[in-house]
């Protein structure tokens, strides 16, 4: 049986991944510190006995770089990295703005760790970047082969640059070591498992709605996002994995479906049936203005595309809120 390393496993999208793959017949080793994370999303996948879950930071001492010195070893054929904080909201305890330095070496210090990891085993290796790193896009769609427009030293630079140092170490593995290493640019994403309070949009829309308390628009709503639905997230991700002919490769995966911000809040106030009223606050520092992902490629590459349409899984995300 194949053994897969899910670093993240207990976070939103980690802990939908652990799960498709258990269903799928893998061992999941899932490793996560819990600081954003949650042990209520892997409660059902305990009792597999094809799952291990581990308390643990991969910038720490069982994930140094030379397990034979003192370290733990895994024997695993596949590594999933998703273990970051990716809230940007500075209200949710969640956030990496609350976590600057833990986000800043899960990105660099746990990624190198996990190449490492990857290397000794011949394991296959994908890296969850993000959307963030197009930062605030003088293009729109954006493609793979923009470089963005990041502020290097702002509060949200601390994920901004620790992903962008991701991806080249990454590459760097790929080049130097021969390790097969891909890169997936994950958009924004939503649905069950996501924590009520990490600050993200949907979560907080929907959340404010059913409790009729008023809808938290950040600046005039007019930016905008693309939200893609967690279970076309985690398919997106598997066949980026598994696919031949990926190693190396950098694919960006959401649902190019963009709303404004302020289309989102009256389309949850209005499936919610809710009597909140909506309300303008500040826009946060260096909030991107568009968003929208390119996926030419992953269809090119994994035949993936979106198949769950904004308001089937808005459906599904209310009705997981609700039931909470
Ligand atoms: N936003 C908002 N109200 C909220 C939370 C977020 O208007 O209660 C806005 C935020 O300013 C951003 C967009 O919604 O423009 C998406 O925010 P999110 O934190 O979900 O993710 P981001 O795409 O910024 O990483």
């Amino acid at each position: 049986m194949q053994a897969v390393l899910v670093a993240g496993g207990a976070g939103f999208i980690g802990s939908n991944l652990c799960k498709k793959l258990l269903d799928s017949g893998y061992s999941v080793i899932c490793v996560d510190n819990l600081i954003t994370g949650d042990k209520r999303n892997i409660e059902d996948l305990i009792s597999n006995s094809r799952f291990t879950f581990i308390e643990e930071d991969i910038t720490g001492s069982k994930f140094k770089v030379h397990p034979d010195k003192g370290g733990t070893k895994f024997k695993v054929d596949y590594v999933f990295h998703l273990a970051s904080p990716a809230s940007p909201n500075a209200k949710s305890p969640k956030s990496y703005i609350n976590h600057p330095i833990e986000t800043l070496l899960v990105n660099s210090l746990g990624t190198y760790n996990l190449l490492e990891l990857a290397l000794e085993n011949k394991a296959v290796f994908l890296f969850a970047s993000s959307s963030e790193i197009y930062g605030d896009p003088e293009v729109s769609p954006q493609n793979e082969n923009y470089f963005g427009n990041v502020n290097p030293n702002g509060a949200r630079s601390v994920y901004d640059e620790a992903k962008r140092f991701g991806e080249s170490i990454v590459m760097a593995y790929v080049r130097e070591n021969n390790v097969n290493a891909r890169i997936v640019r994950i958009f924004n994403t939503y649905g069950s498992r996501m924590q009520p309070d990490d600050g993200r949009v949907v979560s907080n829309f929907i959340n404010q709605a059913i409790a009729n308390k008023p809808i938290t628009v950040y600046g005039k709503g007019t930016q905008t996002r693309s939200f893609c639905y967690v279970d076309d997230m985690v398919d997106g991700l598997c066949r980026a994995m598994f696919t031949q002919g990926t190693k190396g490769e950098v694919i960006n995966i959401g649902n190019p479906e963009e709303k404004t911000i302020i289309d989102l809040a009256n389309i949850i106030k209005q499936m919610t049936n809710s009597r909140s009223t909506i309300v303008f606050e500040q826009l946060p520092e260096d909030d991107p203005k568009v968003r929208k992902p390119d996926i030419q490629k992953a269809q090119r590459l994994l035949s993936w595309q979106p198949k769950i349409e904004l308001n089937e899984g808005l459906v599904k995300t209310i009705e997981y809120f609700k039931n909470l």
